[in-house]
């Protein structure tokens, strides 16, 4: 059986043959250093629960859907609010979806099916901040050496007082 990306497996996921880390700058994090994997989909087996660190920070950067990959434009560009409050931002590392990506991935994922989340409209007024990394777990989870550099792992969106939480809560 094969896996196909956008339907059975998210665009965003981690094969183990991308499974490893370096130090690179990286373009979806303005040209800072960042935790970097090399580009190969569908090779070896999908790691679900790991977002490729490069994937990641490109959807975010150019709105990509985290689903298929492809971007998202105005009007069809939707988001699960899932995230925490930090200092006054309530930030998150979701990455936009197409609403059909949503309603695929709500029926094939099941932490979304769990959590029984629907997908709201894109909220406006978000900022895009580099979360950085670094210190002994770093370099242990990525098998890298930061040696005191700063080093951009995710990309995140930020709001504040989002009205998506004001509403209905
Ligand atoms: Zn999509």
């Amino acid at each position: 059986m094969s896996l196909i990306i956008g339907r059975d497996v998210p665009w965003n996921a981690t094969w183990s043959g991308e499974d490893r880390h370096e130090i690179r700058p990286c373009r979806f994090a303005g040209n800072r250093l960042a935790i970097w994997s090399p580009f190969a989909l569908g090779s070896g087996k999908p790691l679900f629960a790991k977002p490729h660190t490069v994937r990641q920070r490109k959807s975010i950067s150019e709105m990509r859907c985290t689903v298929c990959g492809e971007r998202t434009e105005f009007g069809n560009r939707w988001w699960w609010p899932r995230g925490s409050w930090r200092n006054d931002w309530w930030v998150s590392t979701e990455a936009p979806v197409h609403f059909a990506c949503a309603e695929l991935a709500r029926h094939a994922c099941p932490v979304l099916r769990k959590a029984g989340h629907d997908p709201i409209p894109f909220p406006e007024g978000e900022q895009v901040l580099f979360a950085l990394v670094g210190g002994e777990d770093t370099d242990r989870d990525f098998g890298v050496k930061v040696n005191g550099r700063k080093v951009v792992g995710h990309l995140k969106l930020a709001w504040r007082a989002p009205w998506f939480l004001q509403e209905g809560s």
